[in-house]
């Protein structure tokens, strides 16, 4: 009897035994799919306000500087996270300051040191430029070249740091004679200049022509030595032409060339002279 009593409460216990582990286990793997749950909606949480805005990021900080914009502002970097908005702020920094320098850059690299207006490779290009929009729009191009009289004996008789100062007040003379928004006047050599003058027929541009010569005697720089007049005086050649196929920006150049060598040589210098109609029967 006694026994069998103790065989019975024996059972009894491992059978609470067994029930409690069960339950153990069974509570155990309900907090690990919990927390694995949890862990898997925090991940989603996170890969939205962290890893959406980084991947963003990443992306606007690949392209050239030129190309981003203001793609900072988007709201998915306002809602980042303090670091990364932060990191984004940076970046947009950055990019603004390397945009500055890069137009610094361009602009000095079209412009002439001495007299701050365009240099030779900036001619070189708005001719190129100007030519092929005259192709396609048939408007005449009009070209002065411009030369400073007996200039050699400025320099001999006032010295090169008044040279210097006399190219300066030339450029100004002649910037201020052109109107257009599209007009450019770039220093092609030493006391050479040329004026690029879109769209403007011959009679416009001789205009323009004695428009600078009379600016630049308004000077009025003394110069004793020039054989032509006191004071310092220049000479100009102007050509104009319809862009064409047949013809080259050079043809333009040796005719505005030509014109001047003219003034130059046969017409007294201090003014200007028009070189004949550019056509295919005459090309360069
Ligand atoms: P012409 O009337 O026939 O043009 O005579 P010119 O003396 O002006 O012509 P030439 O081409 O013989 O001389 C140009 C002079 O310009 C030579 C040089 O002393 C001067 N020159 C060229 N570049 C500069 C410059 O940057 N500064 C100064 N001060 N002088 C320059
Ligand atoms: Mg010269
Ligand atoms: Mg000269």
């Amino acid at each position: 009897g006694l026994h069998d009593s103790l065989d019975e409460s024996h059972a009894q216990m491992v059978k609470a035994q067994q029930q409690a582990l069960h339950l153990g286990v069974i509570s155990w793997i309900s907090v690990l799919l919990a927390a694995w749950v949890i862990g898997l909606l925090l991940a989603w949480r996170m890969g939205d306000r962290l890893l959406n805005p980084l991947v963003q990021l990443e992306l606007v900080m690949r392209r050239p500087p030129q190309q981003v914009g203001d793609e900072l502002q988007d709201p998915i970097f306002q809602q980042a996270p303090e670091e990364i908005s932060s990191l984004g702020r940076s970046f947009q920094t950055l990019v603004l300051e390397v945009k500055q320098l890069l137009a610094q850059l361009e602009d000095q690299l079209r412009t002439d040191g001495l007299t701050a207006v365009g240099n030779r490779r900036h001619f070189d290009t708005t001719l190129g430029q100007e030519w092929k929009r005259g192709l396609r729009s048939g408007e005449p191009l009009s070209l002065l070249l411009l030369d400073v009289d007996h200039f050699k004996q400025y320099n001999d008789c006032y010295g090169h740091i008044e040279g210097d100062r006399c190219l300066q007040q030339v450029a100004q003379a002649i910037q201020m004679q052109v109107r257009r928004r599209t007009d450019v006047v770039c220093r092609i050599g030493g006391e050479e200049f040329a004026v690029l003058l879109p769209d403007t027929r011959i009679k416009e541009a001789a205009g323009v022509a004695d428009g600078v010569v009379r600016a630049i005697d308004a000077l009025s720089i003394e110069h004793l030595s020039s054989p032509v007049a006191d004071r310092v005086t220049a000479s100009i050649g102007v050509a104009c032409c319809i862009p064409s196929d047949e013809l080259h920006p050079s043809g333009l150049m040796k005719s505005a060339d030509a014109a001047l060598y003219l003034r130059k040589k046969r017409e007294g210098r201090h003014g200007f002279s028009l070189a004949p109609k550019l056509s295919l029967s005459q090309p360069g």
